[in-house]
C-alpha cells in the first residue's frame, strides 16, 4: 500500500528565535525524512512540513520534547495544508511580517559544549573568551534591533572568518545562524587596560585573563567586562581589598555578591537547599542569598545571608582556570547606588580610582543589564531583582487587545509593555533619582516598543498616582496619547493576580510596603484590599496610622520613623539614655511630631519595621533602602523561642501600639534585641493573619495574596503562613516578579486591562 503525502502548516510561539530552533527543526525533519521549510517571522517560527502521515505526526509529536534548552514554547498550531511537491528541506532567511510578538531570548550562560572546547588544547576556540553557539551565549545584551539578525547586533563590526562563516551557515553545526559566533581570528578580544593603555606584555584574551587574575591574588581591584556591564571583582577572603573596595566604592554596609569558582565552592561559601541549587544552576545564571557558612569579613556586615553565584561568561570561567581566587567579590561597576556602567568610555571614566586595571572586552553591550537575584524562600522561589537571564521575558499573559506600557516605580524601577496580550517585564532599571537610570528608562521604553512594533498612538501609558514621582512627570513627556494613574498599593496587589492570570479572582490583597502615595494623600504601606484586577480593589483595612514627622525623608533614620509611632504608645521612657541612645534626631523629630510640623500620616509596614529596629538597637541611618528591616530580619532568625508580642485587629485596623509597648518593655528589662526581633515577626504575622481570616470570612473568600517590598521578609512569610494554617487559606506570593517595586509595572498594566480596550 503506497502512503500519499499530506502537509502540515505549524506555527510555534514563544522563545524561539536565537535559541537554536531552526537548525533543531532541520534536523528533526530531515531525521523523519520530511520536506518542506522553517522560518523565523516577526510572531515566531513557521514550519511547512510534507512526507507520510506517520512521519509528520512523530514530527509533530516530538517537536517540544526535544527542543533547544533555550527555548521556551508557549504555543504550537498546527493545521492540515496542500502539498507543494518540496523534495528537501531548508531553512529560510528571516522576514518581517507583521507587529513582532516574537520573545527575545535573555541572556544565557556558557553551555558544556562550549565550556569543553574552551578548555580544549586543540580547539581553536580554546581559551577565547567570546565563544558562544546557538545554546548559549549573549542576546538581549546585544541585540540593537529585531528581528535578531547578526547585522542588528553589537557583533555588526566583526566579519566572519571563513571557518566561523562555514559553521554559520550549516544547518548540521551547533553554530548554525549563531548571531554572535567569533573565534579567535575574526572576532573581537579582551585586553588588560592599566593606565589607560593595554598591557601589551600581558597579551590579550587569555593572557589578560591572566593577569587580571594574578592583579586579584595579589589584592588589587579590577574591572572587569561581563555580559551586562562592568564589575568591580576583589578576592573575597582577602579583607583588606574589601575593605579597599568598600571605599572607593562608597558603598559603607550594603553586601557585596560573591562568584565562586564552582558548585563545591558555592556549597561551601552558603548552606543550600536543592531547591538554591537548583536555582543557582537554572539558564538565568543568578545571584542566590543564602546563609552564608563562610567569615568572609566586610563582604555581608550584619548579615546572616550571602548572595553567590556560579561563572556565567567564558571570561568568568577562563578567571578561575587562570589562577582567580576561589571566591570573588563581583559587584556592580559603579559608585555607591549609580546605575552600573556598560559603555567602555563611560566605564574608564566612572571606574577610575575605583579599579587598579581593566579587564576590557571588545564587543560593546547595547543595554545595560545587571545581574538578577534570587532566593528559595520559605513559599518558595522568589526573584529580588529581574535583570540578566530573566528578562525580557513574557511573565503573565492578560486579556487585552490593545497594547499597554506601564512605567514602574521611581526605586527599583522595570517597565512592563502588553503586546497581544502578553505582558513582557524590562530588566531591573534602578532608582530613577539617577540621571543615568532615567537615560535607561527611557531608551527602555524605547525599545520594548520598537521591538515590539507599537506606535505611540496606540498605546495606553500606565504610571504611579504619586504626584511627585520621576516616572509620572515621564508619562506626561512620553508621546503617548492615553494615560492612566494606578494606585501604588493596588499595583502590588495586581502583580501577584497577574503573574497567575488570576484576573477575575477575589481576593484579600496585603501589601506591606515601605511608601506609596494613598488615596488620601498620606503616605500608605500596610494595606488590605478586596476586590480583583477586573472589579478593582477596595481597601477594607489597614494597620494603625501613625505620624511620621519629615515624611518620606523619614525612611533614611530608624529613629525618626520611631518618633512619630512611639508617640501612640503611653509612659515612655527617655529614649536618649540607656539602653535605647537615640540620637538627638530623635528628640527634633518628635517635637516636630508633637507640634504636628512637617508631619504626615502614614500606614507604612516599612516604617513599623524601622521604629521596631531603633528599640532593638539601630538607632543610626540606614545605608540603603530597607536596611534596619532587614537588620531586624536577620536578627529575628537566631532566636528560636516562640515568643510573640500581641497585635490585635478591630475590623478595620490593626493596632500595633501592644506590640510596640512589649518592645519597650522587654528592651528596658534587659531582653535580648533578637528575642524583640522574633516576638515583633510573630506577632505582625499574627495580626495580619487575624485581620486576613476575619476579612475572607466576611466577604466569603478563600485567598490572600501578598506583596510589597516588605514581603521580602521571608521570616514574616515564613510565620503567616504558620498563622493562616488554621484557617486553611491559600497563601499567594510574587514569583516571577519582584514583590518589591521591580514587580509594579506588572500590577500596573494588569489594572489597566479594562481602560486599555475600552473606546
Ligand atoms: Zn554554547
Ligand atoms: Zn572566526
Ligand atoms: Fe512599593
Amino acid at each position: 500500500m503506497i502512503t500519499r503525502p499530506s502537509a502540515r502548516r505549524i506555527r510555534i510561539q514563544g522563545v524561539v528565535q536565537g535559541v537554536g530552533f531552526r537548525p533543531y527543526v532541520y534536523r528533526s525533519a530531515r531525521e523523519h525524512q520530511l520536506t518542506g521549510w522553517v522560518a523565523n517571522d516577526g510572531r515566531g517560527v513557521e514550519i511547512h512540513v510534507e512526507g507520510a502521515g506517520p512521519a509528520l505526526d512523530a514530527f509533530v509529536g516530538g517537536l517540544a520534547a526535544g527542543a533547544p534548552p533555550a527555548a521556551r514554547i508557549q504555543a504550537i498550531d498546527v493545521t492540515e495544508t496542500p502539498c507543494e511537491a518540496w523534495e528537501a528541506f531548508e531553512i529560510r532567511e528571516s522576514h518581517v511580517a507583521e507587529r513582532p510578538t516574537t520573545r527575545i531570548s535573555p541572556d544565557l550562560p556558557v553551555c558544556d559544549a562550549c565550556r569543553r572546547e574552551l578548555f580544549d588544547p586543540a580547539d581553536r576556540r580554546r581559551s577565547y573568551p567570546y565563544i558562544n553557539c546557538t545554546d548559549c551565549g549573549p542576546r538581549y545584551s546585544i541585540i540593537r534591533s529585531l528581528p535578531y539578525d547578526r547585522p542588528r547586533t553589537t557583533m555588526a563590526d566583526w566579519t566572519m572568518c571563513e571557518a566561523c562563516a562555514r559553521e554559520y551557515r550549516d544547518p548540521a553545526d551547533r553554530r548554525f545562524h549563531a548571531q554572535p559566533v567569533a573565534c579567535p581570528q575574526c572576532g573581537p578580544h579582551y585586553a588588560l587596560m592599566t593606565d589607560g593603555a593595554a598591557d601589551a606584555q600581558a597579551g590579550r584574551d587569555a593572557g589578560a585573563i591572566a593577569g587580571a587574575a594574578r592583579l586579584l591574588r595579589e589584592g588589587r581591584i579590577v574591572a572587569i567586562k561581563g555580559v551586562g556591564g562592568y564589575h568591580l571583582a576583589c578576592d573575597a577572603a582577602d579583607a583588606a581589598a574589601v575593605e579597599t573596595l568598600r571605599e572607593r566604592k562608597f558603598r559603607k554596609e550594603q553586601a557585596f555578591a560573591v562568584m565562586v569558582r564552582d558548585l563545591a565552592a558555592a556549597r561551601a561559601t552558603c548552606a543550600l537547599t536543592p531547591e538554591a541549587e537548583a536555582l543557582l544552576l537554572s539558564p538565568a545564571s543568578p545571584i542566590v542569598l543564602a546563609p552564608r557558612r563562610l567569615d568572609l569579613p566586610g563582604v555581608a556586615p550584619d548579615n546572616a545571608d550571602l548572595g553567590v553565584m556560579l561563572p556565567y561568561a567564558p571570561v568568568h570561567h577562563l578567571l578561575f582556570a587562570h589562577g582567580a581566587p576561589d571566591r570573588i567579590v563581583l559587584t556592580s561597576g559603579n559608585r555607591s547606588s549609580e546605575p552600573i556602567a556598560f559603555d567602555d568610555a563611560d566605564a574608564f571614566s566612572r571606574l577610575h580610582g575605583l579599579a587598579d586595571a581593566f579587564l576590557a572586552g571588545e564587543r560593546p553591550i547595547a543595554r545595560r543589564v545587571d545581574d538578577s537575584v534570587m532566593r528559595a524562600g520559605a513559599l518558595g522561589p522568589v526573584v529580588l531583582r529581574r535583570s540578566r537571564g530573566l528578562a525580557p521575558a513574557v511573565v503573565a499573559t492578560l486579556p487585552v487587545r490593545s497594547p499597554v506600557l506601564a512605567l514602574g516605580g521611581d526605586l527599583k524601577n522595570t517597565l512592563t509593555l502588553v503586546v497581544a496580550g502578553q505582558a513582557c517585564t524590562s530588566q531591573h532599571v534602578g532608582d530613577l533619582r539617577h540621571y543615568d537610570a532615567r537615560v535607561a528608562f527611557r531608551q527602555t521604553a524605547d525599545d520594548l516598543m520598537a521591538m515590539y512594533g507599537v506606535d505611540w498612538n496606540e498605546v495606553l501609558v500606565v504610571h504611579d498616582a504619586h504626584p511627585q514621582y520621576v516616572s509620572t512627570a515621564a508619562a506626561a513627556e512620553l508621546p503617548a496619547s492615553r494615560r492612566l494613574a494606578v494606585q501604588h498599593h493596588r499595583a502590588h496587589v495586581a502583580s501577584v493576580l497577574a503573574e497567575r492570570a488570576a484576573i477575575d479572582r477575589r481576593v484579600v490583597g496585603v501589601v506591606l510596603d515601605g511608601t506609596g502615595f494613598g488615596d488620601d494623600g498620606t503616605i500608605w504601606g500596610g494595606e488590605l484590599f478586596v476586590g480583583s484586577i477586573v472589579g478593582g480593589f477596595e481597601r477594607v483595612a489597614h494597620l494603625r496610622p501613625a505620624r511620621l514627622p519629615g515624611g518620606d525623608a523619614a525612611a533614611q533614620h530608624p529613629v525618626q520613623a520611631a518618633a512619630g509611632f512611639l508617640e501612640a504608645v503611653p509612659d515612655l521612657p527617655d529614649f536618649a539614655g540607656p539602653p535605647f541612645h537615640f540620637p538627638e534626631r530623635y528628640r527634633r523629630a518628635r517635637q516636630l511630631s508633637l507640634r504636628a510640623i512637617r508631619s504626615f500620616g502614614t500606614t507604612s509596614a516599612g516604617r513599623l519595621f524601622d521604629t521596631v529596629a531603633a528599640v532593638a538597637g539601630f538607632v543610626r541611618p540606614i545605608a540603603f533602602e530597607g536596611q534596619a528591616a532587614m537588620w531586624l530580619e536577620h536578627l529575628a532568625r537566631q532566636e528560636s523561642s516562640a515568643v510573640s508580642y500581641p497585635m490585635t485587629f478591630d475590623g478595620g485596623q490593626i493596632d500595633w501600639r501592644p506590640a510596640l509597648e512589649a518592645a519597650v518593655a522587654d528592651r528596658l528589662a534587659g531582653r535580648s534585641p533578637a528575642r524583640i526581633a522574633r516576638a515583633f515577626h510573630r506577632g505582625l504575622a499574627r495580626g495580619l493573619a487575624s485581620a486576613i481570616t476575619s476579612l475572607l470570612e466576611q466577604f466569603g473568600l478563600d485567598t490572600a495574596a501578598v506583596s510589597g517590598g516588605v514581603a521580602q521578609n521571608d521570616l514574616l512569610l515564613a510565620d503567616l503562613r504558620e498563622a493562616l494554617a488554621p484557617s486553611g487559606a491559600e497563601l499567594w506570593i510574587n514569583h516571577a516578579v519582584p514583590a518589591n517595586d521591580g514587580g509594579l509595572s506588572l500590577g500596573q498594566a494588569a489594572l489597566a486591562v479594562t481602560a486599555a480596550d475600552a473606546a
